[in-house]
């Protein structure tokens, strides 16, 4: 029962199919959010079901919440969810290879770690530097931070330093890898304050603690600024500490010509973490570590089991459960493989670009409307905020009841700020020149 013959096979595929062609036509129209309660569905059933009605169950329930797959979701960091990338999840499911060691699908890790180096290419990093595909920036940055602390041989005497824009993943692994929170150390500055890093690694040297670990921010998640990677990374160099650079929104941007400006010395990181869910239009589950040198990541995570002695190690690509804390894991590589394959690279540099220049075009637009005030971004996040918190706290819910868009907020300063993020696939110039529109309206009659 649990082995569908060729008929029942068809007959599903035939179902699937129909839902999805509907669902990804009816996007451009769709709701930017559809509230809805988590309604729990009954326990399985002893028999079976029909797939019709599961799907249209299933179709329900995703449609109370909020489009991220849409146009017009411009909160956080949209994604479309590119659909030859979906296919090709349906292609590595389908043959399920293991790809945890190398030798039982060597070609299929091959392939997937061509992606890998490049990536590394694309980054400028040496000869010798690698890199894991993960579910996203936080697993990515948990084996960074890990690693870094192994290399440098520190425990909970170590230190780490962000700033107050560093996304919370790098205070969660370090959490995690055992270093209090007085351990992480935030430096003053927008973009960081190199000077201040300076000063303060100096004054906890002095104080017998050990600097180990700075991390720059190549698009911070509120703002989109990339600190200076270059004197973050000569600082590094001059300090003895491990350099990692977030990426986790920006640095698939280093595939533009203005990215690769904005990310200057990320080629001198010891490690970078990036996902591809974010910009690289992705679906969500896929992250990316890249370092260096890779020997320093194995050397954090190899682990070995008498279970494990028929494995061939000779294959002369990774085995990825060497390089990260997973040892089972889904062949994570073709849905990245199989989208730049396809589309071809220039692609997806030329999508990059036009995001760009969209929240670009969104920046000036809003500077230009009465009331607004646009607060300093960069990449394709764009900032601004109204007279004071409660009319921008107004504006926010204003925008997205109306169902057209969906936008999220942070703040700035203390002070309360719209933000929005063109990064999906499906976003053009008509959406956002319609988004424009509709702050232009309902900031000239707030809502109440
Ligand atoms: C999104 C984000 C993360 C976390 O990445 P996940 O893929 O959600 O785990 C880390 N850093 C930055 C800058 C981010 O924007």
């Amino acid at each position: 029962m649990l082995q569908p013959d060729r008929e029942t096979r068809a007959e599903w595929t035939k179902t699937v199919t129909a839902f999805v062609d509907e669902f990804v036509e009816g996007l451009e129209a769709a709701p930017a959010s559809t509230p809805g309660p988590a309604v729990m569905p009954p326990s399985p059933a002893e028999t079976p079901g029909e797939l019709a009605d599961l799907l249209a169950q299933f179709g329900e329930a995703a449609r109370q919440a909020v489009e991220t797959a849409g146009p017009r979701f411009l909160a956080y960091f949209p994604t479309g969810g590119l659909y030859s990338s979906a296919l090709a999840e349906l292609l590595a499911q389908v043959t399920n290879r293991y790809t945890g060691v190398a030798s039982t699908a060597p070609a299929l890790v091959a392939l997937e770690h061509s992606v890998i180096r490049w990536f590394c290419t694309e980054f400028g990093l040496p000869e010798g530097s690698g890199g894991v595909f993960t579910t996203g920036a936080s697993l990515a940055t948990l084996s960074a931070v890990h690693t870094a602390r192994e290399h440098h041989g520190v425990a909970r005497e170590g230190v780490v330093y962000v700033t107050a824009h560093t996304h919370h993943c790098v205070a969660k692994a370090a959490r995690i890898t055992g270093f209090p929170p007085e351990r992480v150390r935030v430096v003053p500055g927008l973009r960081m304050d190199v000077g201040q890093a300076r000063a303060m690694i100096a004054a906890d040297r002095r104080a017998g603690l050990k600097p180990f670990l700075v991390v720059g921010t190549a698009g911070a998640t509120s703002t989109g600024i990339v600190d200076p990677l270059d004197d973050i990374a000569a600082l590094a160099e001059a300090e003895d500490l491990w350099f990692h650079v977030d990426g986790a929104y920006g640095g698939a941007f280093q595939l533009t010509a203005r990215g690769r400006e904005a990310l200057r010395g990320v080629d001198r990181a010891d490690s970078i973490a990036w996902d591809p869910h974010k910009s690289l239009f992705l679906p969500y589950g896929t992250g990316v570590l890249l370092v260096r040198d890779e020997a320093r990541l194995r050397a954090a995570h190899v682990a070995d089991g008498d279970y494990l002695q028929d494995f061939d190690h000779g294959t002369g690509v990774p085995n990825y459960s060497d390089l990260g804390p997973e040892l089972t894991r889904e062949f994570r590589g073709l849905r990245v493989w199989l989208p730049l394959h396809l589309h071809g690279v220039a692609a997806f540099r030329a999508a990059l670009d036009e995001k760009l220049d969209l929240a670009a075009e969104v920046r000036t637009a809003l500077d230009g409307i009465d009331g607004l005030e646009v607060l300093p971004s960069e990449l394709s996040v764009v900032v601004f905020r109204c007279a004071d918190d409660e009319t921008s706290e107004r504006l926010l819910t204003a925008i997205n009841d109306s169902r057209r868009f969906f936008l999220s907020s942070t703040r700035l300063d203390g002070r309360y700020a719209l933000r929005l993020c063109v990064l999906s696939h499906r976003t053009h110039r008509e959406h956002v020149t319609e988004f424009v529109e509709l702050v232009r309206r309902l900031s000239a009659a707030p809502a109440r």
